[in-house]
């Protein structure tokens, strides 16, 4: 990568916010993942003249969040990297609205929507993502889903130019929205929630966060569930029915406790969890017919 970008990144994000070959390892639930060239933590204003700096430059531009529908490659990431911190990010609460900047991490909002007595965002308390991945994924569990809380969201095209987007202009569907798709980089949420009893609130976080304790394999690293739910059936399910409970490639491992999550049982490389996504969709679909699509998005070189 040129030095004079590396310098005008500088210029723009501050010494202390550049990182060259930072090892994408520190920034994915999986706990993998090779160097990135730069990787940038930029506070909210400086992100449109940041995005429009690579464009000139012609430098590809990643954007992540809390890393943890993550699989980043063995090789890293060529280009800058753009770390969407909750450090760096924000909350504030007028009556019924909410407005995170896209680093926050659901959880950290969720517990401020329950401090002020506002319902709609319990099933998001345990999800450890931040709310710029929330918008590209439609996050959900329990049966709550970021579009119905979700009023619009302010974001930034590869131009660098600022725009908001109402709840319909988002187009979320199942883990999806437009946002990929139009290379936008989310920088606010705004939510409107509804006023609620504060216990009742907090009880219902708890009960989820107790569920997903019970059940999920939380005491290792992964990206939470490997496969989108494919119509009718459960890809946990599947996994299991294909005999794959346990399975392990290198360090990567089929979860004994949800078949629905890929593990780093210790050492895994980003090709073993790979690989070990491909064996499993091959097993499934020999035993069942059914494609299994990824929901863990897989990012930089893996070869
Ligand atoms: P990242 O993993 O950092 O990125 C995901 C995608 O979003 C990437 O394509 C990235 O480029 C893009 N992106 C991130 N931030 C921005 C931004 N500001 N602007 C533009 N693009 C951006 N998900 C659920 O839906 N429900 C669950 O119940 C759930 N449970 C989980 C449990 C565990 C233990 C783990 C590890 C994960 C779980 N997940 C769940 C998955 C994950 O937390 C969500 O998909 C979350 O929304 C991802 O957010 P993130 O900030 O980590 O995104």
């Amino acid at each position: 990568m040129k030095q004079e970008l590396i310098n005008e990144l500088r210029k723009i994000a501050g010494d202390e916010a550049v990182f060259e070959q930072e090892p994408m390892s520190r920034h994915t639930t999986f706990r993998v993942g090779g160097p990135a060239d730069l990787l940038v933590k930029p506070e909210g204003k400086m992100i449109p003249l940041l995005r429009k700096v690579c464009e000139e430059y012609g430098v590809p531009c990643q954007i992540i969040g809390n890393g943890s529908n993550l699989l980043v490659g063995d090789g890293g990431i060529r280009g800058v990297v753009i770390a969407m911190t909750p450090d760096r990010g924000r909350v504030t609460i007028k009556g019924n609205q909410i407005v995170a900047g896209a680093g926050m991490l659901l959880p950290q909002v969720a517990s401020k929507a329950a401090e002020h007595g506002l319902t709609g965002m319990e099933f998001a308390a345990g999800i450890p993502g931040s709310m710029g991945g929330a918008m590209v994924m439609n996050a959900g569990a329990y049966g709550g889903e970021m579009k119905h809380i979700v009023e619009a969201v302010t974001v930034v095209d590869q131009r660098g130019q600022q725009m908001e987007l109402s709840a319909e202009e988002m187009e979320f569907g199942y883990r999806t929205s437009c946002v990929l798709r139009e290379g936008y980089l989310v920088t606010e949420v705004r939510m409107n929630l509804e006023p609620g009893n504060r216990d009742e609130i907090r009880n219902k976080m708890q009960e989820f966060n107790q569920m997903r304790r019970t059940k999920q394999p939380l005491e290792y690293p992964s990206a939470g569930s490997t496969f989108k739910r494919p119509e009718g059936y459960y890809a946990g399910k599947l996994i299991m029915d294909a005999g794959m409970r346990g399975y392990s490639l290198g360090g990567a491992q089929v979860s004994e406790k949800h078949c629905g999550f890929v593990i780093n049982k210790g050492g895994a490389t980003a090709r073993d969890i790979r690989q070990l996504i491909q064996k499993i969709s091959e097993e499934v679909e020999k035993k069942f017919g059914i494609p299994l699509e990824p929901e863990v998005k897989m990012v930089g070189e893996f070869e």
